[in-house]
């Protein structure tokens, strides 16, 4: 995406690291994990105006109070009831004496890279860490574009061979506002509206796709960023991508594709098995032509992997063989420790680069960003909570859905 490309130094996130760094040394041991409550009944994040003007009225109160609270959430961005000023202190009680609260969480550590980048750890209600990241990148113009790269979960279950989130574990699914408040954190972190936003965190999206949904209809709607801002990345899971054509966003779908066949796919992304590779490329040529928003083939170049001319000219071959309305980012892989992988050289990436080219492909390569700043997905959180993350909270359904497309199986994921 050009989002990563010829990134300028951001002097806005140079001028609020001090603040950031003083929110890191706050960062103290993180209490056990305990269990979350299973729905967001009872936050006030993530609701629309109607849903808070019906609050109102269900607590007695004139419909404007909605619109009142609609405003103290996604304006003023308040993050405790009791602060509601312009609220009748009665109405504040009552909500709270309900249980009611706004649903943001504290941050639990927030570490800041050279180029501007910062990553967030929000501890959640269940005590368990998500990580979100801001990128700032002035353009030529000088105007700046904050992209917040959200988590959809806590961990991911479908173990990408090259993912420091896949080798962490998976814990459960982010309810919409968890999703939500990762956005709100990171405009609060930068003292900077967020203008982009994409899901390509912690977590497989497709896999929690119902709260995905609500958390880009209040993103989009309530904090106001437009849809063409907001991009849903995904492996593949069978189902999903026509699931989401559905909903007919205007939103870019990003494919995580990393390699030109199913034989080397299933190799670096186990969960291929359940999606072979025609059938992932025949969706998104759907999702294009449902849609008419172009689809972005993510390609995570791994040295003596996938990464030769030839696999190029293959991925360019399947490219056309699908179709048009494609576009391939190429992401050279960010070192993880312990990784079995290795970062391309730059003199093999521009040959990559040259033969998408030369068949007419169109390609940008994402600049790496916050190699200081654990930057690759998962990297913050796992040094924090490093133990495995098992699943207390989800519920029977899903785990064996997950289990399903861990093992390579068919799954229908419901969306609701
Ligand atoms: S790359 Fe994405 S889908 Fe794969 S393990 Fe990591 S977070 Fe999960």
């Amino acid at each position: 995406m050009a989002l990563f490309q010829q990134a300028q130094l951001f002097p806005l996130a140079r001028a609020i690291r001090f603040r950031t760094q003083s929110v890191a040394s706050m960062a103290s041991s993180i209490p056990p994990h305990k269990k979350s409550s299973s729905t967001h009944s009872r936050v006030l994040l993530g609701m629309s105006e109607l849903d808070l003007q019906q609050l109102a009225l269900d607590f007695g109160q004139e419909k404007y109070r909605g619109k009142q609270l609609y405003h103290l959430l996604y304006k003023r961005k308040i993050k405790e009831i009791q602060d509601f000023a312009q609220v009748p202190l009665a109405f504040r009680n009552d909500l709270e004496k309900e249980g009611w609260r706004v649903g943001r969480s504290p941050v639990y550590k927030s570490v800041t890279s050279a180029d501007g980048t910062i990553k967030l750890l929000l501890q959640l209600e269940d005590n368990l860490l998500v990580e979100t990241v801001g990128i700032p990148v002035a353009d030529d113009s000088g105007s700046i574009r904050l992209t917040a790269c959200v988590s959809s979960q806590v961990g991911c279950p479908l173990r990408c061979s090259f993912c420091a989130t896949g080798k962490g574990g998976f814990s459960r699914n982010l309810k919409r506002q968890e999703i939500v408040e990762q956005v709100l954190a990171i405009e609060e972190i930068f003292n900077h509206r967020v203008t982009n936003v994409v899901f390509m965190g912690m977590g497989e999206p497709m896999l929690n796709l119902k709260e995905v949904i609500e958390a880009h209809r209040c993103l989009n709607k309530d904090v106001q960023i437009g849809q063409r801002m907001i991009t849903i990345s995904t492996v593949g899971v069978p189902n999903t991508i026509k699931r989401l054509a559905t909903y007919k966003l205007q939103s870019t779908l990003a494919l995580s594709l990393h390699a030109p066949n199913q034989k080397l796919r299933e190799q670096i992304v186990p969960s291929a098995k359940s999606y072979p590779l025609d059938a992932i490329m025949k969706d998104c040529r759907d999702y294009f032509e449902e849609t008419s928003r172009r689809v972005s083939f993510e390609y995570t170049l791994l040295a003596g992997v996938n990464d030769s001319v030839e696999h190029a000219t293959e991925l360019a071959e399947l490219l056309h063989q699908w179709g048009r309305g494609h576009h391939v980012n190429l992401i050279p892989f960010n070192t993880v420790e312990g990784s079995e992988y290795q970062r391309p050289s730059k003199k093999r990436v521009h040959a990559f680069v040259n033969a998408l080219e030369l068949r007419k492909v169109t390609v940008s390569v994402r600049q790496t960003r916050g190699l200081d700043a654990s930057a690759a997905c998962g990297q913050l959180r796992n040094q924090f909570q490093k133990s495995p993350l098992l699943v207390p909270s989800a519920d029977e359904q899903q785990k064996a859905q997950v289990s399903a497309v861990c093992q390579g199986k068919q799954v229908i994921v419901s969306s609701s």
